[in-house]
């Protein structure tokens, strides 16, 4: 249904159950580097489920795809892919959930129009690190939300001890030493290779040569964490 200033919201047709699923998004699998080729239009109808995995929507829009954004949602995440109603939803309310939930992307970043008592304004790809609402939803982020909360509550830099072992242990196993020292400043103690290189690395067409272990751009990234150490 067409609203201003929206433009376009889902509305509940009959009386909606708590629990109901009333939307499941579905697409194609990408990788961050395949996902970035298309257009921002598709990329806003996609669900980021994990470290470098990305879910695209189909070509044309899909009923779920028009549920707006609410400081004050009616449904939430259930999982990776499905979005329930955390209430009881009545006939002719719209249907919303709180974006921050499963959106952690900066490129989304829009002023918020939901008109809530504590609307937020702006809602930003940053709202999941915002203390207060990570009380308020504390189990309905989704999973890889709630994985980043995890992580980034024991993340912390590098101290110069661990860049010491580092150092010492990087000719021996340049891979291994720097797999160590990712797990500490990305607070994911059994990540793989891949999933920290994804974390961390902020170029993209680095990823492919930190993946294949490129000597100098471990050679880079090392000096990159020393840099980065705490003094
Ligand atoms: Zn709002």
């Amino acid at each position: 249904r067409e609203i201003t200033p929206k433009g376009i919201g889902s509305f509940a047709v009959a009386p909606i159950p708590m629990g109901t699923i009333v939307a499941t998004f579905g697409g194609t699998f990408l990788t961050e580097v395949d996902f970035e080729t298309y257009p921002s239009e598709r990329r806003n109808r996609s669900i980021q489920i994990d470290i470098d995995q990305f879910i695209l929507g189909p070509e044309s829009r899909e009923p779920g795809d028009s549920i707006n954004h609410s400081c004050s949602p009616n449904c939430q995440m259930r999982n990776a892919t499905q979005l329930i109603a955390m209430r009881d939803i009545a006939v002719d309310e719209e249907l919303t959930y709180d974006y921050a939930t499963s959106d952690i992307s900066q490129y989304d970043e829009f002023e918020c129009a939901c008109g809530s008592d504590n609307c937020r304004v702006r809602v930003t790809g940053n709202d999941w690190m915002n203390p207060e609402l990570q009380s308020r939803y504390q189990n309905i982020f989704s999973p890889y939300v709630q994985r980043k909360i995890k992580a980034a509550q024991s993340a912390r830099a590098l101290t110069k001890r661990d860049v010491e072992v580092l150092m010492n242990s990087y000719d021996a196993n340049p891979q291994q030493a720097l797999t160590r020292a990712l797990r500490i400043v990305t607070g994911m103690p059994n990540a793989t290779w891949k999933s920290l290189v994804a974390q961390d690395s902020t170029a993209l067409e680095d990823r492919e040569l930190l993946y294949s272990a490129d000597q100098s751009c471990l050679d880079q990234l090392a000096e990159q964490l020393n840099e980065r150490r705490t003094i």
